[in-house]
């Protein structure tokens, strides 16, 4: 197989070899409704307490305990320092593309490190959240894969970096991005979080409870949740078909993504190592039922390597396993990782491997490449900020 493979994955604890990685406080977000009022009840408050500081937290974007004016003097801080614990820290925070992407990478209680990015576009504004403190899926080209897993985040801990990001929006230092074509970019204004990608570090569907808990806290209407629309949310996931059957029955229409970045198994097998214990075709079948149950047109991803999986055969495979279906192929420009021997294919090449798609009858598009200077792919800060 051309390039290397990863490093063998560091032990857990990436951010360092003394450190110990533990269960994060409980938060309100990790807590259902009821759950909530029974918290709030339990520290001696009236149960409406719970939807006031959930109003706060995920409409208002605060957990300070200084601005819940609405709430007496005497309780609001055992309230917020019981139920809106300090989840991430700041660590460090990059921007490009006019200030229009921000990628932070977020300290946790524990000390494990994530990242999280917001891209701002004339139509719409898309944060792009991590589930896992690292993975360990092992996916050789990609930077959160080679560093192994950490831990699952907390719902919390998912929702917090989403909150973070509507916060950052809200205090108008993100500019509006211009329409293309114009040049420059728009004022800063007002905008809300319009989309929720799970397409930073980690596997959300390795991490279900967790991921299905933040997508409802998302989706569900203020003041038990944030009002994003659920077909606004996407789930990327390396293809783990119980899971994805599991989600097709949580009547949560949201929209899968699945990485698929070879069509055969004999190459998926070492770019995707979990393809030995679902295969292609289990994954596409798991993808179609999803399709069917949800109505929702499953997104294909493909990272395309140079002379590696972008030969026109494997687009024309690509193209008669995908035709027919409910699905549109999402083109991704490989982002090296630091130290790999791969690259992105020629230009030719992706635009050709985009032709057969497209002949094929499969709507195909290419992911824009925002943030490649400040290493949007997945994984690439965190690898860089370990010691
Ligand atoms: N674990 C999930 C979601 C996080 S990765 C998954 O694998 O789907 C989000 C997307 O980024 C996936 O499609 C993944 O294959 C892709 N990716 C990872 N590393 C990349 C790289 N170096 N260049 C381009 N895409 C990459
Ligand atoms: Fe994990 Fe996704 Fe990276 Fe694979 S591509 S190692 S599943 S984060």
């Amino acid at each position: 197989m051309p390039g290397p493979r990863p490093a063998a994955p560091a032990p857990a604890g990436g951010a360092g070899p003394q450190r110990r990685h533990g269960k994060p406080p409980r938060h309100l977000a990790d807590l259902t409704p009821a759950e909530r009022r029974a918290a709030v009840a339990g520290l001696g408050e009236p149960p409406f307490r719970a939807a006031q500081l959930s109003r706060h937290f995920f409409g208002r974007f605060t957990q300070r305990a200084d601005e819940m004016t609405d709430l007496p003097r005497g309780s609001r801080d055992a309230l917020a320092a019981a139920l809106l614990p300090r989840l991430l820290t700041p660590q460090r925070e990059l921007t490009c593309d006019g200030g229009t992407t921000r990628k932070t990478l977020w300290r946790l209680a524990d000390g494990a490190l994530v990242e999280s990015v917001l891209m701002r576009y004339p139509d719409r504004v898309t944060m792009c959240v991590s589930s896992q403190a690292g993975c360990g899926m092992g996916c050789p080209f990609c930077a959160t894969g080679q560093a192994g897993l950490t831990r699952n985040l907390s719902a919390a801990e998912i929702v917090a970096q989403v909150v973070a990001g509507a916060r950052l929006l809200a205090s108008g230092r993100v500019p509006g991005a211009a329409p293309r074509g114009r040049g420059g970019s728009a004022p800063a204004g007002a905008a809300r979080i319009s989309n929720v990608v799970f397409m930073g570090m980690g596997e959300p569907l390795a991490n279900y409870a967790s991921v299905v808990a933040a997508i409802r806290r998302l989706t569900d209407p203020l003041p038990e949740g944030m009002g994003i629309s659920r077909r606004s949310v996407t789930v990327s996931t390396v293809g783990l078909v119980p899971a994805i059957t599991r989600l097709a029955a949580e009547r949560l229409p949201v929209t899968l993504a699945v990485s698929l970045h070879a069509p055969d198994d004999a190459l998926r097998d070492t770019l995707v190592p979990v393809n030995r214990r679902w295969p292609v075709a289990e994954v596409l079948g798991a993808a179609w039922r999803y399709a069917a149950v949800t109505g929702r047109r499953v997104s294909v991803e493909y990272a395309l390597i140079r002379d590696v999986n972008d030969q026109a055969w494997r687009a024309g495979l690509l193209g008669s396993l995908l035709a027919g279906h409910l699905a549109h192929v999402n083109l991704i420009p490989l982002n090296p990782t630091p130290g790999s021997a791969w690259t992105a294919s020629r230009p030719q090449v992706q635009q050709e491997f985009a032709r057969r798609l497209a002949a094929a009858g499969v709507p195909v598009t290419v992911r824009d490449t925002r943030g490649r200077e400040i290493d949007g792919a997945c994984g690439q800060l965190a690898a860089r900020a370990r010691p």
